[in-house]
């Protein structure tokens, strides 16, 4: 015990103010300052943050005495980079069958494992940077949800997770070939919607469960059903009225046509998407999320299949579809935003594997500022999460990093070389002083 004495009131008042700023002033020093709104590296800039948001940017701030200070004067500071496709509570073998394996996870894992398996997948994304993802189905009754909450109370570290809860679909969702008396089953990982009036009733239940967007399949293939449009529209208006954003699993051109017509906000895939599809798309602010792989992570698929890529007679084409189409749609001006989809287990760590979009976008002709827009920025406005996200403004949280060489002329190898993650103001790791 402490007696209280004369002198430790002294120290007591004379430190505390002192004590105060430690907790909660930080000041970051950036080498290069990556302004994601305008699209621009800027040199000299500081970052202000006080809690867990960032307070002031600026040339030269005063910095009071005792504050923190994190110099990353020799890297390139950027907001914490958003992944706007994942699927954290789900992962499969590169020879597992899609329906197959989603069965037997509903059938033989329990929702609190399968919960669980999920958090150490959640983690691995803020180890390479990213701070945010767009969690996008697949994830049983809502456990999406579960998982947010518990990072966001603090039970376990993870990234921003905004959930998309069940997936909206027709019948059978994308699990197909599942006999009629079990399609109870199918109904745990997607949310069947029968009409345009229990589509209202969906997206209710889904804001009564908590859920931060809307994400609907308008198609299911292989499975050959589909959302209508009544049904769509229906799902959008309700959406809209509480301000959730809907987005929309589209593979082939109609869908995607019928789903912009309906008035969904974007489409994820949209592999086979034609040119007056990309045009409406641009003219409706519809936001594309591309979530194509890299040649290199297509060949270490097929290699873990078994096959040898080099066999692959339609991988050169599909490649070159893929990039033809992602440049039509910047030709377009349509929005792009970064997405990776990646959910098989290709033996690295799911945020390593997701960092591949980054890789598979550059391929394909993107410029590294544009790909890093897509990713921040564009990302967050994708949501309507811009003043809190995506850049590192006055008002948004402190999610910033900061990472090691050249972004624009040696874009695959310091995207890869992240040397300081901060979320929510607290920093994750800071490899910054070697
Ligand atoms: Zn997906």
């Amino acid at each position: 015990m402490i007696r209280i004495t004369s002198t430790f009131i002294f120290l007591l008042l004379f430190l505390s103010p002192t004590i105060k700023a430690q907790e909660a002033e930080t000041f970051i020093i950036a080498g290069l300052f990556y302004d994601s709104q305008e699209n621009k590296l800027l040199k000299d800039r500081m970052i202000h943050i006080e809690g867990n948001k960032i307070t002031k940017v600026g040339h030269r701030i005063n910095i009071p005495k005792g504050s923190k200070v994190i110099d990353l004067s020799d890297y390139t500071v950027l907001p914490g980079l958003i992944d706007s496709h994942t699927h954290v509570l789900f992962d499969q073998e590169p020879l597992e069958d899609f329906a197959e394996h989603s069965i037997s996870t509903l059938v033989l894992e329990s929702p609190a494992l399968r919960t669980l398996r999920g958090v150490e997948r959640a983690k691995s994304y803020l180890d390479v940077g990213i701070t945010t993802i767009k969690d996008l189905g697949n994830s049983g009754e809502f456990l999406d949800v579960a998982l947010r909450d518990a990072i966001n109370e603090g039970s376990i570290e993870g990234p921003r997770i905004f959930a998309a809860g069940q997936i909206m679909s027709g019948q059978g969702g994308q699990i197909y070939g599942v006999r009629k008396k079990y399609q109870e089953i199918v109904e745990e990982e997607y949310r069947i919607i029968k009409g345009p009036a229990d589509a209202i009733n969906a997206v209710s239940e889904h804001i009564n469960q908590g859920v931060d967007l809307i994400k609907i399949c308008a198609d299911n293939l292989p499975n050959n059903t589909k959302l209508t449009i009544p049904e769509m529209e229906s799902i959008v208006k309700t959406a809209h009225r509480s301000g959730l954003t809907v987005t929309a699993h589209s593979v082939t051109n109609q869908s995607a046509w019928d789903a912009i017509k309906a008035g969904v906000d974007g489409i994820e895939h949209g592999f086979f998407i034609a040119d007056s599809t990309l045009s409406l798309m641009a003219d409706k602010n519809v936001f594309l999320v591309p979530t194509e792989n890299s040649l290199h992570y297509m060949r270490t698929y097929y290699e873990l299949q078994g096959k040898d890529p080099d066999k692959l007679s339609w991988l050169d084409r599909y490649m070159k579809d893929m990039r033809e189409r992602l440049m039509k749609a910047i030709d377009k001006k349509v929005m792009i935003v970064a997405g990776s989809d990646n959910y098989t287990d290709i033996q690295v760590p799911r945020g390593v594997s997701s960092r591949d979009m980054f890789k598979a976008y550059y391929e394909s002709g993107m410029k590294p500022l544009n790909i890093l827009q897509s990713a921040t920025y564009l990302a967050a406005k994708s949501f309507n999460k811009e003043n809190e996200i995506g850049s590192l403004s006055p008002e948004s949280y402190a999610d910033i990093i900061a990472i090691n060489g050249d972004l624009q002329n040696d874009f695959l190898n310091s995207i890869e070389d992240v040397v300081f993650v901060m979320k929510d103001g607290k920093i994750y790791f800071d490899n910054s002083i070697e």
